[in-house]
């Protein structure tokens, strides 16, 4: 029934079709004679393996399989294209509409397998020339499978199954951090997370120093020996102008978990040390320089963050907006108020975050608006300055209370926990000072 090819399939399979089948029918007959001495032969193709969450390469079988072989189960992997849709897809294989629809309809985990998302990755499991087997991924996490047998099709979601292998990453800032992390081989993103953790501790875009180093414990996720990605950061400790930070990820209260330093207390502040998100900043443009800072005029009150337009300016902490306008010197300008000291403000946007005016609350974090030129200004970057109590203060000067810390019942269960990683990272770094150079080393 469903196993039929279908006279609707790909013309690459059509053609291979008449003669594929009859080798196929007298390989399902050798097989039946052969089945009892089974162990005696081994294929020399790829995979000879039950449908599963594991997995071979992408094998195109090219020669035909001598006759008494069994058919052999190839893997493609595939990625949704924008318009492709699970019909197109089990179409092409011969699944008839029965199945699709019976398929199609199922609902697993909240999972709907008629529903794709371009990007997305989805596996096609193939013995002989029929499809025994679909995955999809709407997540890095889980797959939906459809295995098609006698009957309606079966649709299970399970979870990916990734190699999780923990280690140790350390590298020394020359020119930028994304450089930093390229230069050990890992990819952008953990910049991204690093920069992320330390977001108020750190001005990741002005205040790194040529020799800055950093260390961190992550999981890297690997399939059929591929990495995947990273989990979060477990522990890391960012040693930016000879000050040292530490970060451990604490779990304790559930949810995704907050990063505390060693003694127990919140990474989180009032403020954010910078109005710009690192993730948001392009490796490329956050490479060219250390220091992105334009023209800098005398006297500035404020400090200039070199952006391309669009780059989305965040609200550094919780509070009131007092003053959006556009004016000669400033262009467009969102001033905050964050209490009865503090109160900050940005310039030269391209444009206001919908939504902001005069009373509007906003939180920290919060888009505001987009980096631009207005007012006068060389090209496109974000003007921002602090004040307190209505003066002007270097935001790198004020201190900030910090947000919650692990709760004294959760204090020495979180002291226990950190020790070990705490010792690795001091591993880290003290190889990065002997060796010079960072690398990835596996701590188990
Ligand atoms: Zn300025």
């Amino acid at each position: 029934m469903i196993n039929n090819p279908s006279p609707k399939r790909n013309t690459h399979l059509r053609k291979r079709s008449g003669i594929r089948w009859r080798y196929l029918t007298l390989a399902v007959l050798g097989l039946v004679v052969l089945c009892v001495s089974r162990p005696a032969f081994s294929p020399q193709a790829r995979v000879v393996q039950p449908p599963g969450p594991l997995t071979s390469e992408t094998a195109v079988v090219d020669a035909l399989p001598p006759l008494e072989m069994e058919p052999v189960i190839t893997v493609e992997k595939r990625v949704v294209r924008t318009g492709d849709t699970l019909y197109d897809i089990l179409k092409e294989w011969g699944v008839p509409d029965l199945g699709i629809l019976k398929a199609a309809e199922t609902r697993v985990d909240g999972i709907r397998p008629s529903r794709l998302v371009a990007g997305r990755n989805y596996r096609l499991y193939v013995q002989g020339e029929r499809l025994v087997e679909y995955q999809y991924e709407p997540d890095d996490m889980r797959f939906l499978k459809i295995v098609f047998g006698e009957g309606v099709p079966a649709v299970t979601v399970e979870p990916i199954p990734y190699e999780i292998v923990r280690v140790s990453v350390s590298g020394v800032i020359e020119g930028s951090l994304f450089g930093a992390v390229e230069t050990i081989g890992e990819k952008p993103v953990l910049a991204m997370d690093l920069a992320d953790i330390f977001a108020w501790q750190v001005d990741f875009f002005r205040d790194l120093r040529r020799g800055d180093s950093f260390v961190a414990l992550v999981d890297k996720y690997y399939r059929d020996g591929e990495f995947v990605r990273y989990g979060r950061i477990a522990a890391a400790q960012f040693v930016n102008n000879g000050t040292s930070h530490k970060a451990f990820l604490n779990r304790q209260q559930g949810g995704r978990g907050d990063y505390f330093d060693e003694t127990g207390g919140s990474l989180q502040r009032q403020f954010l040390k910078a109005p710009l998100r690192f993730r948001r900043i392009s490796s490329g443009f956050s490479t060219r320089r250390l220091h992105p800072v334009t023209g800098k005029v005398v006297p500035h009150l404020g400090v200039d963050y070199a952006a391309p337009t669009g780059t989305p300016i965040m609200a550094i902490g919780d509070g009131k907006v007092v003053m959006v306008k556009r004016d000669a010197a400033n262009g467009r300008i969102i001033k905050v108020r964050h209490n009865s000291v503090y109160s900050s403000a940005y310039a030269h946007m391209n444009s206001f975050a919908s939504g902001m005016k005069v009373g509007t609350r906003v939180r920290q974090g919060q888009i505001i608006g987009y980096v631009g030129s207005t007012g006068r200004a060389t090209g496109p970057h974000l003007h921002f300055a602090m004040y307190r109590n209505g003066r002007y203060v270097d935001p790198r000067r004020i201190s900030v209370p910090r947000a919650t810390s692990v709760p004294k019942a959760d204090l020495e269960l979180y002291k226990a926990s950190i020790r070990k990683l705490d010792v690795l990272l001091r591993g880290g770094l003290t190889e990065q000072v002997a060796e010079g150079g960072g690398d990835a080393d596996v701590l188990r």
